[in-house]
């Protein structure tokens, strides 16, 4: 392919290009596909055939506008800013292709919405997460971060009758038992595979609680790159799955009466080469003191679904109090003992799983845990029991996903950080689906969230 990129507004840097170019070429890769996380917590993209690929890095590919009002139903919403007229371009960031192992012939980028001048448009969730690592190097700090996901490994059992499909668990192996690491071996050997294949480093795994449940975690990175990689890991969880004719689910609660499937976020705070969270240090505790005021509100955002407050209840390890102590498992913001000599002292967020946006979830966290700092904020007393065992004594997390938005209106940090057009957006594609699973059973919500999560 001789293609030089076209004199766009939207240049990418040629040596990049041409890397990307070489790869594509090589790999015999024909799809590239462009991908970005919505307001519905979904991760879409369009993708380019390789002939096109020279222009469209620098182009981007056209989209509507419409496409962030739309919800996890494929319902569209009514945003100003967002109806019928209007184009977005999907963007892809030069560094971030890779060939995608369970889709042989495909690549993926991830990928930022701008204005077809160029500039970021106001609704793109990953400059959102880029403005608040802005802001934290403003005050001279990176994070690192890492979700830890759970998910529900079967398969996917159409009903004859017309009803909801339903999720098969693949085994009734007990939590980390060893015959649960054999029904799954084959899998897990795969997406072990595929994940490093696409760089993402993977740490440990375990068949877990609940029937078919897994948990697979990869090593931190930067704030920006922890979030891509959260989004490669969902689909490839998924895509390696179908490959298999097998079904994987990272819905928070894919089977109502089971453990469900949290992606605990976890955190540290740096300076130059130094981990800030190190020892019992102020800024550790100011940070905690930040998560837990923005709570309520944060969990909107990293709970993003209806299925997620389903998940959120006592005694399961996913926390149901805006608590936080050292390696207290049903606390929100688990101090994590650090582990062997390249462990790193982190805090652990568990009202985080995976059908939020990635992008939108750490960047609220950077906002939360700042603002905390810049307050100097005082997280209390850390809680080193079972908060559950001491009733009316500390505050409940919301219990629905209509309440964890009216926490989320009433914060004026978080709602100035999103800005007008995100968080108009956002609050109207949450709504409404708060509002299309009200209307309905359980059965629906369930069937909905494990085939888009
Ligand atoms: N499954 C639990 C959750 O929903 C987490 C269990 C664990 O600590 O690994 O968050
Ligand atoms: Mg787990």
């Amino acid at each position: 392919m001789t293609d030089r990129p076209s004199a766009t507004k939207i240049n990418q840097p040629d040596r990049h290009v041409r890397r990307i170019l070489e790869r594509a070429e090589l790999e015999g890769i024909e799809l590239i596909r462009f991908m970005y996380a919505d307001h519905g917590g979904v991760i879409r993209g369009k993708a380019s055939s390789r002939s096109r690929l020279a222009e469209r890095l620098g182009s981007g590919i056209g989209h509507t506008v419409a496409m962030m009002a739309m919800n996890m139903l494929d319902q569209l919403q009514d945003v100003e800013y967002m109806g019928p007229v209007g184009e977005v371009r999907i963007v892809p960031d030069p560094s971030t292709f890779v060939p995608l192992p369970h889709a042989p012939g495909a690549a993926a980028m991830l990928s930022d919405l701008r204005n077809p001048d160029g500039t970021p448009w106001e609704a793109c969730a990953r400059t959102f997460l880029k403005d608040a690592v802005a802001a934290l190097a403003d005050d001279g700090y990176t994070l690192l971060a890492a979700f830890e996901p759970e998910f529900t490994l079967g398969r996917r059992l159409p009903d004859p009758t017309g009803g909801y499909d339903r999720l098969i668990p693949l085994d009734d192996s007990l939590c980390y038992a060893g015959t649960g690491f054999d029904t799954a071996h084959d899998y897990a050997i795969k997406l072990i595979r595929a994940l490093e294949t696409q760089g993402l480093r993977v740490e440990h795994y375990h068949p877990e609680l609940g029937p078919g449940q897994q948990e697979l975690s990869v090593r931190h990175a930067p704030a920006l790159r922890a979030a891509d990689n959260h989004v490669l890991y969902r689909e490839t969880v998924r895509g390696v799955a179908m490959r298999m004719s097998m079904w994987a689910s990272l819905a928070p609660k894919p089977l109502a009466d089971q453990s469900g499937n949290g992606a605990h976020l976890h955190l540290s705070l740096w300076r130059e080469e130094q981990n800030l969270f190190a020892d019992d240090s102020e800024l550790r505790e100011c940070f905690i003191g930040g998560l837990l005021a923005h709570l309520p509100a944060l969990t909107a955002i990293t709970c993003g679904s209806v299925n997620s407050f389903r998940r959120l209840a006592p005694r399961m390890w996913s926390s149901a109090y805006a608590v936080y102590g050292p390696d207290n498992r049903e606390a929100a913001v688990r101090i994590c003992s650090p582990l062997g000599e390249s462990g790193e002292p982190n805090l652990e967020l568990k009202p985080s799983d995976s059908s939020a946006n990635p992008y939108l979830s750490l960047g609220a966290v950077i906002h939360a845990g700042l603002d905390g700092i810049r307050r100097k904020l005082d997280p209390g007393e850390a809680v080193d029991v079972d908060p559950d065992t001491r009733p009316g004594r500390y505050q409940r997390l919301p219990a629905s996903l209509d309440e964890a938005l009216d926490a989320l209106e009433a914060d004026e940090v978080l709602m100035e950080a999103l800005g007008p057009l995100r968080r108009s957006a956002y609050l109207a594609v949450k709504r409404s689906e708060a509002a299309a699973f009200a209307a309905k059973d359980a059965g629906y919500e369930l069937f909905h969230h494990m085939r888009v999560f």
